[in-house]
């Protein structure tokens, strides 16, 4: 039986994250299936897109938690959806599965996970004895997944969302099984550099998956005509890692969306689709794109265009000298 890479999307907004870690996957040359789980949310145009990138797209039933109370303690109040991610468990297609959260990017080849049995997660960034469920090894069961369901009825979920409810489910986690942690490097959030960053300094380069937790997805943020995010208050490195997952966006993603004829999208207009998740940033208009270039001229004024096809690996090389220089200090 096969092996598969598996997200869930369950709106039009969510769907571009999914869109572009798929188009993550395949630049890194994984030899899994793609697939994607989507609810009744999902837009026509959408859907027609998500079949071009994943292997398969499956249709699954809204779950909610409709615990509002928990919910409000996070200030997510759109997370009670994502105990729709407990479905992956019924892919009794495949072998081996890992979940990756529509908001994550591979960084480069990561395929080893399936490696790993089931259940294996990184430490979440904000409560380290707690996994973070962005990115997750399991095994599809429907017996798993009746318990998982049976449990979640009978003690629900302490945040209101799907982590709190799996680690509850898999309690063992902090402590039984040391092999059954992933590196945090498979499950770097975007934003904990800001909390250890001589660890950042060292390790960076290693990170494989990168994970833009929070309300502030990559797609409800401005970018320029270079690709640089228009957000404030942001660490360099966060910034360019959401560069990157521009660049992604912008060359293979975006091209596709706006020739879906169900679906138009426009630089200007793209965060509408979002429009149901409220954005904390102060969203500033962006200017119109320029053409990408990637000229050798630029590269030789040590300018390269960030937003060219070589731009993924032009960025990544940026990341990689910032690190280098601070790692030589
Ligand atoms: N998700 C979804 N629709 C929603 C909210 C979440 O499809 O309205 C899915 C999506 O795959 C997302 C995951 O559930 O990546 C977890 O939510 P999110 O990434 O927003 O949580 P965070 O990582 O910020 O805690
Ligand atoms: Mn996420």
């Amino acid at each position: 039986m096969s092996e598969a890479w598996v997200t869930l999307t369950t709106n039009d907004s969510y769907s571009v994250g999914a869109l572009t870690l798929a188009t993550s996957l395949k630049r890194v040359g994984t030899t899994r299936q793609l697939v994607c789980m989507v609810t009744k949310g999902v837009g026509e145009g959408m859907l027609n897109c998500l079949k071009q990138k994943f292997d398969h797209v499956v249709q699954v039933e809204e779950l909610d938690s409709n615990d509002a109370a928990n919910l409000k303690l996070l200030d997510r109040h759109d997370l009670g959806i994502t105990f729709t991610k407990i479905r992956c468990w019924t892919l009794t297609q495949f072998s081996k599965c890992v979940f990756l959260d529509a908001d994550v990017l591979a960084l480069s080849h990561c395929d080893e996970l399936f490696d790993r049995d089931e259940f294996s997660a990184a430490p979440d960034a904000g409560w380290p004895d707690c996994f973070n469920s962005g990115v997750f090894v399991f095994k599809p069961s429907l017996e798993t997944y009746t318990n998982i369901m049976k449990f979640a009825s009978e003690t629900g979920s302490f945040d209101g969302g799907d982590q709190g409810l799996l680690n509850s489910y898999f309690s063992d986690w902090p402590h039984k099984d040391i092999t059954k942690h992933l590196p945090f490097t498979y499950n770097m959030v975007a934003s904990a550099t800001y909390s250890y960053l001589p660890a950042y300094t060292k390790f960076g380069k290693n990170v494989k998956i990168v994970h833009f937790i929070g309300a502030t997805k990559p797609w409800l943020i401005h970018f320029d005509g270079k690709g640089e995010p228009q957000i404030g208050g942001t660490e360099q490195h966060t910034k360019n890692h959401l560069q990157l997952w521009w660049q992604l966006f912008s060359n293979e993603v975006k091209p596709m969306l706006e020739k879906s004829s169900a679906f138009k999208v426009s630089h200007e207009s793209y965060q509408f689709m979002s429009s149901h998740v409220a954005p904390t940033f102060t969203a500033c208009p962006p200017p119109p794109p320029s053409p990408p270039t990637d000229s050798r001229a630029d590269w030789e004024r040590g300018s390269p265009d960030y937003t060219g096809t070589a731009s993924f690996n032009n960025i990544l090389k940026k990341i990689d000298e910032t690190l280098a220089v601070k790692d030589s200090n």
